[in-house]
């Protein structure tokens, strides 16, 4: 069982194993809530299918209505909503205010477009096989099961809960340790707006009520955390053969181009580095800057980075970071990076006050430092020059991680973002795709695969169903022993001169 410091488990008199949940700002308890065993998430997962039946039979309108009935309800207690992600990781209100909203955008969408995407079409069946009808479908899976990470507790999971559900799944969702409060607000919500049957519920505990999840009989697992856990997900699907969406971490990149708006590119460097106090999967962590135009970038970084301080009041730049741990992995990057010769252009060593840590640009660091190569998950920049913004794409391609990236360029924008290898990318402004429902968002390598959001996140929760129809006996059969001697010839032969040449 993983244990930090901020979310301890104790027991409940005669009852069961207690997770509590605290506010790293403050380190009072936000809330106490169930450990729950590998029996109980058993018990979740036969609820849920049973409810499958139900969700799935509603149909695209009848689920329309339900989730919309929910987001309504949402939207009614965003405040609340607001409050409790502050509560659980710290983070600042208008950073949990842009979570809040960016869920209630995508609930919309899926639930809106689960018909268009999903429902039953025809299909061409093409001249060989001009006797036939043909038609496709994308089915629920029926139960998929959900774990989420802490560092965006509502938006992150909803990106797999909103579609799993629209698409006609019923759902168990397992959020972090550190957020149990955020994933119970969800799942309590929608029993309030869909009080039918259980159709989405949640289990809370550590990461072996996670694992209890992956072995529980669920019909896909998605997964949003670290590659490192990944990995061990995807070991405990492969035991019974249950498919995996996998979204795990990033190393993002920025690049900026010798025409690119110099003014634009800091701003969105500094904010895309730094907000949710740098605790983005798809934040920006490495920025590569054409020499031509690395000074007076690197003047703008500075000044806007400088002014930024972390703090607990609902209006501090940022917050603090929501795990202790990492900020012994952000002292190491700045510290390695720093003695194998880079300098910090803001902060630095004394940049690192638990448990907050101010802003940290650091230039010139080496492109085989952990600063550079690993997710460094906090509030700093690492900022290294390069001859031109081709270079800048062979670095930002160099690693295995594949998540998001970010180019600025007046007129190379296009061009140089269809040349990095990640799911998303963002021209002239960071981490828009993330607010654009109808754009997927995943990545290669480490970073994971399989896409939520958009037409892709909707299918992915779905198998394709494909029948076809003979409509009328063909001139040619020759899927039947009942086919004259000449029958497969003159099929070959048809398709060799439709398709041979
Ligand atoms: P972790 O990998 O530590 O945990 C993710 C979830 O997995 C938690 O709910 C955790 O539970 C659970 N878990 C832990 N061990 C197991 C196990 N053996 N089997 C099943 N589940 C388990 O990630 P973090 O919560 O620290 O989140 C941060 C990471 O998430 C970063 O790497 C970040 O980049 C990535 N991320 C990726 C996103 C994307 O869309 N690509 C979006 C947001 C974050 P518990 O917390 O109780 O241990």
């Amino acid at each position: 069982m993983t244990q930090t410091a901020e979310a301890k488990s104790e027991r409940g008199g005669d009852g069961p194993e207690l997770l509590t949940s605290h506010d790293p700002r403050t380190g009072e308890v936000v809330g106490r809530h169930p450990v729950h065993s590998a029996d109980d998430v058993a018990a979740a997962v036969r609820r849920a299918r049973d409810a499958s039946t139900h969700w799935a039979a509603l149909d695209f309108d009848g689920r329309r209505a339900r989730l919309d009935r929910w987001r309504k309800l949402l939207s009614r207690r965003a405040d609340e909503l607001c409050a409790l992600i502050s509560a659980e990781t710290g983070k600042s209100a208008d950073d949990a205010r842009l979570e809040v909203a960016m869920v209630l955008d995508h609930l919309h969408w899926a639930a809106k477009h689960a018909r268009k995407t999903l429902g039953r079409r025809r299909v061409a069946t093409g001249p060989v096989m001009h006797n036939h009808a043909a038609t496709l479908e994308y089915r629920p899976f029926g139960v998929v099961g959900v774990i989420g990470p802490w560092n965006y507790p509502a938006f992150t999971p909803m990106g797999s809960l909103s579609y799993a559900l629209a698409a006609g799944n019923a759902v168990v969702f397992k959020p972090s340790e550190h957020t149990p409060g955020v994933g119970r607000f969800l799942a309590d919500t929608f029993a309030e707006a869909v009080p039918e049957q259980h159709v989405l519920q949640v289990v809370t505990g550590y990461g072996p009520t996670g694992a209890a999840l992956c072995g529980a009989g669920v019909d896909k697992l998605a997964f949003t955390g670290s590659t490192a856990t990944g990995r061990r997900v995807m070991a405990e699907c492969a035991r019974t053969l249950t498919p995996v969406l996998v979204e795990c971490g990033g190393k993002d990149a920025l690049i900026v181009a010798e025409d690119a708006d110099l003014e634009a590119a800091a701003r969105g460097a500094v904010w895309g580095g730094l907000f949710n106090a740098g605790q983005s999967c798809a934040g920006v962590e490495r920025v590569y800057v054409a020499e031509a135009v690395a000074d007076a970038f690197v003047e703008l970084v500075t000044r806007k980075a400088a002014t930024l301080r972390p703090g607990g009041s609902p209006d501090a730049d940022f917050g603090p970071i929501t795990m202790p741990k990492q900020v012994d992995v952000i002292a190491a990057h700045v510290a390695d990076a720093l003695d194998r010769g880079a300098t910090a252009a803001v902060g630095g060593r004394e940049s690192i006050r638990p448990p907050y840590v101010e802003p940290v640009v650091l230039l010139d660091v080496p492109e085989d430092a952990a600063a550079v190569t690993e997710e460094t998950f906090g509030p700093t920049l690492v900022v290294n020059r390069v001859a031109d913004a081709d270079e800048a794409v062979r670095r930002a391609n160099a690693l295995r991680y594949g998540l998001g990236a970010a180019v600025y360029s007046k007129a190379r924008g296009e061009e140089l973002a269809a040349r990095l290898r990640c799911g998303v990318v963002s021209i002239n402004s960071v981490l828009a795709f993330a607010s654009v429902p109808a754009l997927p968002f995943g990545g290669v390598g480490d970073s994971g695969f399989g896409r939520i959001h958009g037409e892709d996140g909707l299918r992915e929760f779905t198998y394709a169903h494909a029948v076809s129809r003979q409509r009328f006996a063909g001139a040619l059969d020759p899927m039947t022993y009942e086919r004259g001697n000449r029958t497969v010839r003159r099929v070959l032969r048809l398709v060799r001169v439709l398709r041979g040449r």
